[in-house]
């Protein structure tokens, strides 16, 4: 589905970036491989797409400094020439009650949760829009519809991602670029095992309609949708991959009930 493109996939070392860039692989595209400070796993997923027939390069660069995206966006350019895809996939949590939240720790949040898809929405869209089009996909969460418990700073951040994917989706839809938001349930990473015991996710798994967590295949294989020609009427649209869960209110009330 993604032959001859040129996709870019923010914090692919891990997690469901590094899953993101196999199947883009997979389906043909040439890849640019971002992390921040693994470059031993990034190098990694670099080795397994090199095997698939496919180039890659791992690129450093945290996505909350604006000159380093802009590097990474300079790099990618020189590198393939052109970039017709960018997922923005880097992200950290955070989790702490509000007024236990620092100026400090809500910046850091922000800036990478939030800033950084900005930074890169930037870099790479200006010159996607030379080249003439391109497709950019965002890594929300549910969490941006709903307040996650605990989780004030990233809920915000992810809200920002949402209306800040429309808002571009808008502007540049006319430039020939589509921009799309993902927002995943509990998916199983590194990130979500920091958060919750097994004995919590097992019993997460029971209250998921799905009747299981999320893999980060079933992320992946929506963005290679959203990155694919199939999608091209598909712009501004915002994607819940949560097993159900965003639905699951009054179900979940009637549990607590019981
Ligand atoms: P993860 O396993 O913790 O992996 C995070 C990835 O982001 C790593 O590759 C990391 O790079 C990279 N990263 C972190 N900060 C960065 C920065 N400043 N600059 C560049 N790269 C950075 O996380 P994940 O679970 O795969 O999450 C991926 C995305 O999905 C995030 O946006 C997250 O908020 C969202 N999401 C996840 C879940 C879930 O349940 N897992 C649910 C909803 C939404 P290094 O390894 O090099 O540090």
């Amino acid at each position: 589905m993604l032959e001859g493109k040129v996709a870019v996939i923010t914090g692919a070392s891990r997690g469901i970036g590094r899953v993101i860039a196999m199947e883009f692989a997979k389906e043909g595209a040439d890849v640019v491989v971002n992390y921040r400070t693994r470059s031993v796993e990034a190098e990694e997923v670099v080795e397994r797409i090199r095997k698939m027939g496919r180039r890659a390069v791992a690129v450093r660069a945290d996505v909350s400094d604006p000159s380093q995206v802009e590097e990474m966006a300079s790099a990618a350019f020189e590198e393939f020439g052109r970039v017709d895809v960018l997922v923005n996939n880097a992200g950290i949590i955070s989790r702490a009650p509000l007024e236990e939240v620092s100026p400090e720790e809500w910046d850091r949040v922000i800036s990478v949760n939030l800033n950084g898809v900005f930074y890169a929405m930037r870099s790479f869209g200006i010159r996607m829009i030379r080249q003439g089009g391109g497709s950019i996909i965002n890594v929300a969460s549910v969490a941006g519809h709903t307040p996650l418990e605990g989780g004030g700073a990233y809920s915000a951040s992810k809200a920002g991602v949402i209306i800040l994917t429309r808002q571009v989706a808008v502007e540049w839809g006319p430039k020939g670029i589509r921009v799309n938001a993902i927002c995943p349930g509990p998916v199983l990473t590194d990130m979500l095992r920091s958060e919750y015991t097994e004995e919590e996710l097992r019993k997460r798994e029971r209250l998921t309609p799905a009747g299981r967590l999320g893999r980060p295949e079933d992320v992946a294989r929506l963005a290679v949708f959203l990155a694919s020609d199939d999608s091209s009427y598909i712009t501004g649209a915002v994607y819940d991959v949560d097993g159900g869960l965003s639905a699951s209110t009054y179900r979940l009330l009637h549990e607590l009930l019981r």
